[in-house]
């Protein structure tokens, strides 16, 4: 098929060349952002493929449905950025990749606990100018402590996993429990106890309706005060000004983010020559317990080569029998157990 990819770097490119081994599907790579003004740049192309903050949106589909265009496959596991009902209405497939690698996301999320509470970042810069003092570098010990998960699929079970080996007791929610973490010993209990309870919490749900600012005023007020707090999910299941107002106040101790609400403006691109527009990441930025990856807790081997395999898998497999491998529509989607998982 001849795909036009949106959003893409040079790692996008070499991981999709090296999976499109049969060479039967023509590529076109596009460094620019998916809107309705750019959708055009896919004139000629009978399928797309997208990144995390691409806007799919009715009038994207619209147009791309007058091109000719009947697939969108998502490079990554999360739709919140497709509007579904639009592509059922234009008769456009999605797909998307449902997993590739939990260990990257749950492993960067541990970097992240790690880094804050050990302040390793900090101490980094001391050591290179000579500064050996200790002071401000306190952290404390893991073992012992409560970590609250809010997600218990694919991700957050391996960060239970991971925290139990920490000596932690885990406290998940979820509306579905996970088999596997209570047998690893994890206690499902209500939101608010997990929120009152936790030494760290950390975020593994999808941003739906029902997670959208899950983390606001209210529920910061229900955490227990100097908790550090950490989002690899989607941004907005965080109310950024909200936390912002908890870091002021101290009721936050700490805050690791891997996504920000309004990122797709920032993230993935070099500011370092410009100015962030944006003035309450540019806040968040000032605080010496916030430290703030730019999306990349995906960002291994191992999930870029998944990627890229079931990517072209879905593109494959659209064009030989009519159907993404791993399709997701408002109605249903191949596999009803994904479906289960995915909203
Ligand atoms: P998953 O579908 O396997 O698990 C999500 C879990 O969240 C499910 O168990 C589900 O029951 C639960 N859930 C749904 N609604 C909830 C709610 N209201 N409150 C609490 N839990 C709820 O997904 P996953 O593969 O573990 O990924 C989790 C999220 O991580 C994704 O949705 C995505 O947004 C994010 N993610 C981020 C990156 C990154 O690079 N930062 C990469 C991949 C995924």
């Amino acid at each position: 098929m001849n795909v036009t990819i949106f959003s893409t770097k040079p790692y996008d490119r070499r991981f999709l060349d090296a999976a499109n081994t049969e060479g039967t599907h023509r590529l076109t790579y596009l460094e620019s952002r998916l809107s309705a003004e750019t959708s055009r740049l896919a004139a000629g192309a009978e399928a797309v493929c997208v990144f995390v903050n691409d806007e799919v949106d009715a009038a994207a589909l619209s147009i791309f449905r007058n091109m000719g265009i009947r697939l969108v496959a998502l490079r990554a596991a999360g739709f919140n950025n497709v509007d579904l009902e639009a592509a059922r209405r234009e008769g456009i497939t999605v797909a998307r990749v449902p997993s590739y690698s939990p260990h990257a996301v749950a492993e960067h999320t541990i970097a992240l606990i790690l880094t804050l509470n050990r302040k390793t970042h900090r101490a980094y810069n001391r050591v290179r100018e000579g500064n050996f003092a200790l002071e401000g570098l306190l952290g404390f010990d893991l073992a012992g402590k409560t970590a609250g998960v809010v997600g218990t699929g694919q991700i957050g079970e391996i960060v239970c996993r991971i925290l139990i080996g920490f000596g932690c007791t885990v406290l998940a929610y979820d509306p579905e429990p996970n088999p596997v973490c209570q047998t690893m010993g994890v206690r499902y209990v209500p939101l608010e106890e997990l929120l009152g309870s936790s030494d760290i919490i950390t975020l593994h749900c999808p941003l739906t309706p029902a997670t959208h600012h899950l983390i606001g005023s209210q529920s910061l007020g229900q955490m227990k005060p100097g908790a550090m707090l950490i989002n690899t999910s989607r941004g907005a299941v965080i109310d950024t000004r909200a936390v912002l107002r908890g870091l002021k106040s101290g009721a936050i101790g700490s805050l690791g983010l891997d996504v920000y609400e309004e990122e797709a403006d920032l993230f993935f691109e070099d500011f370092s020559n410009r100015a962030i527009g944006d003035d309450v990441f540019a806040r968040l930025l000032t605080f010496p317990n916030v430290l703030i990856t730019g999306h990349q807790a995906f960002f291994t081997v191992e999930a870029l080569t998944n990627i890229a395999e079931t990517t072209i898998a879905n593109i494959t497999s659209f064009e030989r029998t009519g159907r993404a491998v791993h399709e997701v529509s408002v109605d249903r989607i191949a596999r009803p157990e994904e479906f289960a998982a995915a909203t």
